[in-house]
């Protein structure tokens, strides 16, 4: 990246969007922030010098083209956006307004703006229950509103590329985890559900038998392959983004150690995901960088982190995922 490229970082105050951040510090640029600080957290972005980072307390919708945040940007990295499942499935108006609209939003001040590269969050659950190692022209299939609405943002994305020329690449990631994974809000994300059992030494609740397998992705790893998304002459790509080395459940409660509790399967639930990643390979040279092991061993060393995330215990969990079980069983 040339030096003091302006970099502009969506949900930068959220868990990959602040490691977006510090690559991009690292990196020599000057990284302007937008974040509602729905999911995100100010102290994501503590450990910068203030004058490196600046924050725009906003919501992207509320963002038009022309605004002064957007002058001068050279790259756009759009994380902002609405996860989870369940809360997808019982509020999706709330999910199509922040994930479809608010990306339409940060398309047009892109275009307005006239920047070098837009590289868009995608979800790898735009593909359903899917064949594996998953390539990116596997059969689309969102199960739920969540996933919906994050494929029709990379579909606008597109959009912008092809009728107005917008250099846009896609990236669908699997599952990220690493420190600063969002503490707050809905029942989901492992990492964040098993970290706060350690922390209280409460069992872990292990879906189904621990069999299932994740194609989970140190954060730093996925800053790095935006970056190189960013960096490329390609545009108009899709890139899936794993370690392409699909972990058991079983396995990662091992490597956290501490007793279990077994919870029932869910539905709709994949098997196993992975990622088939040659094409990011070969297109942009990246590979991952921090092993499983590792990877777990870092967020275990800042655990503290997980002290505001909620308890989960069976109980709270059947409850948290009954619209999830009523609206999909079966389906
Ligand atoms: N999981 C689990 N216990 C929990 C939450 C999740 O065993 O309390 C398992 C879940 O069955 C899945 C994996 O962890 O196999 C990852 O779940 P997450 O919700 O993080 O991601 P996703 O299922 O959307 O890939």
């Amino acid at each position: 990246m040339p030096n003091k490229a302006i970099a502009l970082v969506t949900g930068g105050a959220g868990f990959i969007g602040s490691h977006m951040v510090d690559l991009l510090i690292e990196e020599g640029c000057e990284v302007r922030v937008i974040d509602n600080l729905s999911g995100g957290r100010e102290e994501n972005l503590a450990h910068h010098h203030s004058n490196a980072v600046t924050l725009e307390h906003r919501d992207i919708r509320q963002i038009m083209p022309g605004d002064a945040v957007f002058q001068g940007v050279d790259y756009v990295f759009h994380f902002a956006g609405l996860g989870d499942i369940v809360p997808s499935i019982e509020r999706p108006l709330e999910y199509m307004s922040a994930n479809v609209q608010g990306t339409v939003q940060m398309l047009e001040c892109a275009r307005f703006a006239g920047v070098s590269k837009f590289v868009y969050a995608a979800s790898s659950s735009c593909y359903g229950l899917a064949d594996v190692p998953t390539r990116e022209d596997h059969l689309i299939a969102p199960q739920y509103p969540y996933a919906l609405s994050k494929y029709q943002g990379e579909q606008a994305c597109f959009h912008w590329h092809r009728v107005y020329g917008l250099p846009v690449n896609s990236i669908r990631i699997f599952n990220a985890y690493g420190i600063r994974s969002r503490t707050s809000g809905a029942y989901g994300a492992v990492f964040g559900v098993f970290l706060k059992q350690k922390l209280a030494r409460k069992p872990f609740t292990v879906v189904g038998d621990g069999a299932q397998s994740r194609d989970f992705l140190y954060a730093s790893d996925v800053a790095d392959a935006f970056y190189l998304a960013a960096m490329t002459n390609r545009a108009g790509e899709i890139y899936n983004l794993g370690a392409g080395n699909p972990q058991t459940i079983k396995y990662l409660v091992e490597l956290l150690n501490g007793p279990v509790v077994y919870l029932p399967k869910r539905p709709g639930e994949p098997m196993c995901t992975w990622a088939n990643t040659s094409k990011i390979q070969a297109h942009l040279g990246w590979a991952p960088k921090v092993s499983f092991e590792e990877g777990v061993k870092r967020v275990v060393a800042n655990i503290d982190y997980w002290q505001k995330a909620p308890l989960w215990n069976p109980d709270s969990i059947a409850g948290a995922t009954k619209t999830w079980f009523d609206m999909l069983e079966g389906a």
